[in-house]
């Protein structure tokens, strides 16, 4: 039987893995729609190749480029982030939700609207919103299969398992660019040495991400949006391998570990065939090669954007919305170079700390529009505490 597919952010490091998995099987899929941003070149081409029924750029500047790289094939080509709400609304039976962002949410709740499986890739959508994405997927009957590596793997260790039975779970973290930094270097880090990973191959956002942890702490807000645990039951190691995604510990001490290699087209083809195990073309791990394993302590002193994940999980509320917003636009400026590196977490703390003091967002309840709310003025907070930060 084909499946109806669509994939939004179709242009970037998950969108492209997706489209590798599916078109190696062209007879089982039909895609609907494509999305993308600045990359139209790729988009149109994938389009084309896939035999899409649409492209939308979410830039309205793209759209005469789309439409010109589109002409003659019969696809349609759209623009706007309006025009990816739309595309994410056409029926249809599987949709990777794969945009950089906060700008993911809005679509991804359309994708639950209609009652199809949702593929998250776009992890800021349970850290905005995680109540309001996972009541729209009850309400409408709608399907969330996680694929950042760590919720795939955990999802995967509970699969015949009682929730009632497990005590914690663990998610890893390689510790990312500067690892073995000595912490008075990480001042001067530049973008372009956060934007090299020692295992994975990512986007340039979440690369930097995992510099920071600011991405490891979004996955620990992810992961009690998901799987519904309390903060007390989450906790984050370093694992310099990375080739334990995450372990489920059970009341009888057990620990269950998701092993595999790092190769995001395992939680994508997971994501893509479950409930099904399908061959998927993925490295398979030499243990002996390997010969060992490591861990260490997920230090917070180091890292504080993940003491900061533990104040927002405390807080709950629209804190989650604050801390990702705020946590973007940092990001911005400090690839931006009007930024450094250490002053990210500074900033974020000061903005969720002002959000609380100066305005109830973080207690209101968590609806499609507070969180815009709560995100707009956390950018807006960021920017003006950014542009007084000291430079050098
Ligand atoms: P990329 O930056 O590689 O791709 C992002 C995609 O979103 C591109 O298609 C981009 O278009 C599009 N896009 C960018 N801005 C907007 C916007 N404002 N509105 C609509 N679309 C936009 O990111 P990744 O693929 O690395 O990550 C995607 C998501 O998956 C993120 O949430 C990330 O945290 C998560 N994730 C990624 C992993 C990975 O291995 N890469 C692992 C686990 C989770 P264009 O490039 O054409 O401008
Ligand atoms: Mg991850």
């Amino acid at each position: 039987m084909t499946r109806r597919v669509s994939i939004l952010g179709a242009t970037g490091s998950i969108g492209q893995n997706t489209i590798d998995l599916i078109a190696r099987d062209p007879d089982a899929y039909a895609v609907v729609a494509l999305t993308g941003g600045n990359n139209i070149a790729r988009l149109a081409a994938d389009a084309i190749r896939l035999k899409a029924q649409v492209a939308v750029t979410a830039h309205d500047s793209c759209l005469e480029p789309l439409r010109a790289a589109l002409a003659g094939t019969g696809i349609e080509a759209a623009a706007g982030a309006e025009a990816i709400c739309e595309a994410a609304a056409r029926p249809a039976d599987w949709v990777m939700s794969a945009i950089v962002g906060a700008a993911g949410l809005a679509p991804g709740l359309k994708v639950l609207e209609q009652g199809a499986a949702l593929a998250l890739a776009n992890k800021e959508s349970m850290v905005c919103a995680g109540p309001l994405v996972m009541a729209t997927a009850r309400k409408h009957g709608g399907t969330i299969l996680p694929v950042d590596s760590e919720h795939s793997a955990v999802f995967q260790a509970l699969i015949g398992e009682d929730m009632a039975a497990v005590e914690r779970v663990i998610i890893t973290a390689s510790g990312g660019a500067f690892r073995d930094w000595p912490l008075e270097q990480l001042r001067n880090a530049t973008p372009a040495q956060a934007a090299t990973h020692p295992n994975w191959d990512m986007g340039q956002r979440i690369t930097i991400d995992s510099a920071s942890m600011f991405n490891k702490a979004l996955e620990l807000i992810e992961t009690r949006e998901f799987f519904g645990l309390e903060p007390g039951q989450i906790e984050a190691v370093v694992h310099p391998e990375s080739l334990i995604h995450a372990l489920v510990g059970f009341r009888d001490g057990a620990l269950m570990a998701h092993v595999g290699p790092s190769d995001m087209r395992h939680a994508i083809g997971f994501a893509l065939h479950y409930p099904e195990r399908r061959d998927l073309p993925v490295e398979r791990l030499d243990l002996v090669r390997i010969g060992q394993l490591s861990f260490r302590a997920a230090d917070e002193t180091r890292w504080p954007a993940l003491r900061l994940a533990r104040e927002v999980m405390a807080a709950g509320g629209l804190a989650g919305a604050v801390f990702n917003a705020a946590k973007e636009r940092c990001l911005d400026a400090f690839i931006a170079g009007r930024l450094g590196f250490l002053q990210m977490a500074e900033v974020v703390e000061e903005v969720l700390t002002t959000q609380s003091a100066q305005n109830g967002l973080i207690d209101a309840e968590v609806s499609l529009d507070n969180v815009l709310a709560a995100d707009h003025f956390a950018r807006k907070t960021a920017d003006k505490l950014i542009e007084r930060a000291p430079r050098g």
